[in-house]
Order: structure tokens, then C-alpha cells, then sequence
């Protein structure tokens, strides 16, 4: 049965957020690699990187009083303090912001799909746990808002991925039903396991390795999202 509407992520399915960010921490450690040489840029990278995802999926900017600067900067802490790094985490900290502001990144295939889901009479809405100005910010720049309504925000929502009010809510903004929507993500904890428990049908955009954590089981799984469009007729 045709989907009533086709929600999608923003983070690392629209928009290459792993990418800009693996680029940035790299740069700092390379700026850094001078003063801090036992710093290697690739275990900085990797480490930076698992901290963040374990760090998002305990807290997201719906907590009050969690943002994205504090988080970058739990992160930052977090990822030092398993390399055993006790210096001040300022130097990292403030040379990663002034790289990683003002940036975004969007996968080559992203708008090209959405203007090509909507010729074909699919409306499209974004269901994200970041903060509601970033991601608005990030939709206006890269012109996706334009290919995307509504956009529901965990921030907004007051709840956040995988609990299934958010994509309900999405649901009832676009005037469908739960079970009539279609949810495009690149994680199974968040958004596969919400949009399931939520009675829609998950689509797993497989961006990384697999999790070991994740028992979500998807409907489909794509590496590409042009590959939606022979699952989307
Ligand atoms: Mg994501």
C-alpha cells in the first residue's frame, strides 16, 4: 500500500553530519599533534566518534537544559579521558567549534531523492532529536526545508527517538495514519526501533558497521537512499 507520507532523519541519513565531524576532530588533531604527539588523528577520530554516538543515545537536546555546545563538550571530555589524556580539553574544545560552525554537508543523493519521491506524489517530513535552530539552520542552507514537511524536532516534541510520541506526532501533523507512514533512518536504536514501536514501516539507511546493541529489526535496509526509489514507485 502507498505510504501516506515518507519521514525521514537528518543526522548522518540527509545530511553527512559523521562525515564533517570525522574531518574537523581529524584537523584538530593534526593542528594539535605539535604540543600533543601521542595523540594519533585516527584513534582521536575513533574515539571521538564512539563517544558521540554513546553520548546521543542517552541525551539528546529534548532534556532540558542540554545543548549542543555542552554536548560537544561532554564529548570532547569523554573521548580525552579514554585516551588517558588529562590536559585541558579548551584547546580541542574551541578549535573543533570554530572548524565545525557554520558547516554542513548533505549526502550527494539526498536532495535529488526527496524532489524525486515528490514528483511521484510522496510527501516528505523530517523526524529529528537534534536542537530545533541547528536543524532548522541546517534545512535552510542546504534548501532540503523545501522538500520537507513537517519537520518535527525532539526538541519541540518535548520527547525524543525511539519514543514513539515523536513519530506520532509527525504522523498527525502530516495527516496520516502511523501505520500508513514510512520512517528513513541510519539508526536502529532511534529510528527504526520508534518508527516500529510506532507501527510504521522502518527503513535502515546503512551508514556504519552494524550495532551490536540494536535488536530493531528493520523492514528494508538500503546503503543508498536512491535506492528508496525502486522501493517507492
Ligand atoms: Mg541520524
Amino acid at each position: 500500500m502507498r505510504p501516506q507520507a515518507v519521514f525521514f532523519d537528518l543526522d548522518d541519513t540527509l545530511v553527512d553530519e559523521t562525515g564533517l565531524m570525522s574531518d574537523c576532530v581529524r584537523r584538530v588533531a593534526e593542528d594539535l599533534q605539535e604540543v600533543y604527539p601521542f595523540l594519533s588523528p585516527d584513534l582521536l577520530v575513533r574515539t571521538y566518534l564512539e563517544a558521540s554516538l554513546e553520548l546521543w543515545k542517552r541525551v539528546t537536546p529534548a532534556q532540558p537544559g542540554v545543548t549542543i555546545p555542552l554536548m560537544r563538550r561532554w564529548t570532547w571530555e569523554e573521548a580525552l579521558r579514554r585516551l588517558g589524556f588529562r590536559g585541558p580539553v579548551e584547546p580541542f574544545l574551541e578549535r573543533y567549534t570554530a572548524l565545525r560552525d557554520g558547516q554542513v554537508r548533505t549526502f550527494p543523493d539526498a536532495k535529488p531523492v526527496l524532489l524525486e519521491l515528490r514528483r511521484r506524489g510522496y510527501r516528505t517530513g523530517l523526524i529529528t532529536n537534534g536542537e530545533t535552530a541547528l536543524q532548522r539552520w541546517k534545512l535552510d542552507v542546504t534548501g532540503l526545508g523545501a522538500l520537507l514537511d513537517p519537520v518535527v524536532t525532539s526538541q519541540e516534541v518535548g520527547r525524543s527517538k525511539p519514543d514513539p510520541a515523536v513519530f506520532v506526532e509527525a504522523a498527525r501533523r502530516a495527516g496520516a495514519v502511523p501505520h500508513r507512514c514510512w520512517m528513513v533512518g541510519d539508526l536502529l536504536h532511534a529510528d527504526v526501533a520508534g518508527a516500529l514501536a510506532a507501527g510504521m514501516t522502518a527503513v535502515w539507511v546503512r551508514r556504519r558497521q552494524p550495532p551490536t546493541d540494536a535488536a530493531a529489526q528493520p523492514h528494508h535496509t538500503v546503503d543508498a537512499l536512491s535506492e528508496l526509489l525502486s522501493l517507492l514507485r
